[in-house]
């Protein structure tokens, strides 16, 4: 596939047909493979022969999924996981041992921070944060003993913008890998691995299904390293399920278009809000007023669906401004057709404690949006109906 571009790739790539004929990808869904005789089944399970073996680590469904994501990723493979934490924990238990450090940004997803301070240090790993932008924290806290440098960009729900070229080279002259997450950017709109990141972490929960269906994660990575992944696969478990993976599959194929469309519709949202007398702030990479606009710009191909503002008057107007929101869904989710809106202090980043909060920006008084595929004029007038009960 490799002579075709972006788009062409998102139809096509790892697509093989079977006896059967069909246009549209098989599922697979099949726990177990069976053989022509014990011959042949020992050489698979040994790996002398090539071929499907179990569920939880071969799945030619699963394997196309990760196939088209490696392309789109620019990486040579990937591995697919049962969630976004799955991708995280095949990635943390994979590359670290006792006596390693991981040095990762402050402003990441909550339960980013919980599964390393909960159950990484456990293993005797030690895990530093530093403010993601930076650089002079992250060069004095990457130290011989760092394995692993991780990073969200751009960040939810502040969309703090961090350069990837900047940290690799800080990581690299001392030997860590970097892995970082572009969850709200997907491989649409950026390619971190392109940028000097020797891994992608996705959640494919998000804008990669894009309309709330199915959870899926994956890992996108030199061949060498995703296969370190998957000998973890293989013993651990936390796979993609076939039908999720078929999905998410699908989910691929319009990706770059469904960016582009919630990247136009959230950037009017954000212009519109930021001349709003009730609205304190705005953070969406967007604008130009946005404190990472430039480096956005030079990193990603548009900005994303994802954006917060803050309301004055704290917990109580935040509140009472998602209450009065109409089209909107509640939820802790993100990246999907309908529009969501969350306040995270008590919901996405409710787990950390007020000095952890305080430490990451989350405000009392954000309310995050991650902006839909409706049309936006829609959009606009319930979030000016809602803003105007304040
Ligand atoms: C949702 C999310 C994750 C975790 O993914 P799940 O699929 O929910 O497990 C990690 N990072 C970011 C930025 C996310 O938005």
């Amino acid at each position: 596939m490799s002579e075709y571009n972006d788009a062409t790739k998102a139809i096509h790539a790892g697509a093989r047909q079977t006896q059967e004929q069909e246009n549209s990808e098989a599922i697979f869904m099949t726990s177990s493979f069976a053989y022509s005789s014990a011959e042949e089944a020992a050489g698979k399970f040994s790996g002398e022969e090539d071929g499907n073996v179990y569920s939880r680590f071969t799945n030619p469904t699963v394997e196309l999924f990760e196939k088209r994501l490696a392309a789109l990723e620019k990486g040579e493979a990937a591995i697919a996981t049962s969630s976004g934490m799955a991708a995280l924990m095949t990635l943390a238990y994979s590359l670290l041992s006792a006596g390693d450090r991981v040095v990762c940004s402050r402003n990441i997803f909550g339960s980013t921070v919980k599964f390393f301070n909960t159950y990484t240090v456990k293993f005797g790993v030690e895990v530093v944060y530093v403010d993601a932008t930076d650089y002079n924290a992250w060069e004095e806290a990457i130290n011989d003993k760092t394995r692993l440098c991780y990073f969200e960009t751009p960040s939810n729900p502040l969309y703090e913008v961090v350069d990837v070229a900047k940290v690799a080279e800080l990581a690299h002259a001392k030997g860590a890998l970097l892995c970082v997450d572009t969850v709200l950017a997907t491989p649409a709109l950026q390619n971190p691995l392109t940028q000097g990141a020797d891994i992608v972490m996705q959640s494919a929960t998000k804008f990669i299904d894009g309309q709330g269906r199915c959870l899926g994660g994956a890992l996108i990575a030199s061949k060498d390293i995703v296969d370190v992944f998957t000998a973890f696969m293989r013993s651990a478990g936390p796979c993609m399920s076939p039908f999720n993976a078929w999905v998410l599959l699908n989910g691929l194929e319009t990706l770059s278009l469904r960016m582009t469309a919630h990247s136009s519709n959230a950037l009017k949202l954000a212009q519109f809000l930021e001349a709003h007398p009730k609205v304190l702030k705005v953070n969406y990479g967007g604008l130009p007023s946005h404190k990472y606009h430039e480096l956005a710009k030079k990193q990603q191909k548009d900005f994303g669906g994802l954006l917060s503002f803050e309301v004055e008057g704290g917990r109580k107007a935040a509140w009472a401004f998602i209450n009065a929101t109409k089209l909107m869904s509640i939820t802790g989710n993100l990246g999907d057709t309908k529009t969501l809106v969350t306040h995270p202090a008590t919901t996405t980043h409710g787990r950390l404690t007020d000095e952890e909060k305080a430490k990451a920006g989350i405000a009392e008084g954000l309310v995050r949006v991650s902006v839909g595929l409706e049309d936006i004029d829609d959009i606009i007038a319930d979030v000016e109906s809602a803003l105007a009960q304040l």
